[in-house]
């Protein structure tokens, strides 16, 4: 079995090599995952003035209110997951927050 390592790949035409991280050596191998790497689109949130985390994504309470009076984060920008169903319930949990700071507690959504 080939071995299992995270590293560069180099694609030729029959075949296909592994060079292992920080390693010379190449290791052939039967399959390769791409792993296409993410980081935050966070210049919005910077030009507006949220405060960050040290991983780029933006701060914010459990009602995704943001350090930025005004200003809400969910989704992929918003620890702590990156996942469609994390992005739907903080939206949801954003929409409901929006609302009642603009028509007050009791006013349902
Ligand atoms: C390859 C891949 C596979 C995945 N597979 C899964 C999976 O199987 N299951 C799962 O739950 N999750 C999966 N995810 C994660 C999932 O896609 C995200 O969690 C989800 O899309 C987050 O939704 P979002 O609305 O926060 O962000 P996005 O879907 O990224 O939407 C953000 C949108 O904002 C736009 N945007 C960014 N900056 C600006 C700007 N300044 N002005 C205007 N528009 C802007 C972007 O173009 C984009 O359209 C996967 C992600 C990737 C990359």
């Amino acid at each position: 079995m080939a071995p299992v390592v995270a590293g560069r790949m180099e694609a030729r035409a029959d075949d296909a090599v592994v060079r292992a991280r920080r390693a010379a050596e190449l290791v052939p191998c039967e399959a390769a995952y791409f792993y296409l790497g993410q980081r935050p689109r966070n210049e919005l949130a910077q030009q507006l003035g949220c405060k960050l985390t040290d991983s780029g994504h933006i701060e914010q309470d459990r009602r995704q209110r943001t350090s930025v009076e005004g200003v809400y984060a969910a989704g992929d920008i918003a620890p702590p997951d990156e996942t469609v169903a994390v992005a739907i319930a903080q939206g949801q949990v954003a929409a409901i927050t929006i609302n009642r700071a603009l028509y007050g507690p009791e006013q349902r959504p």
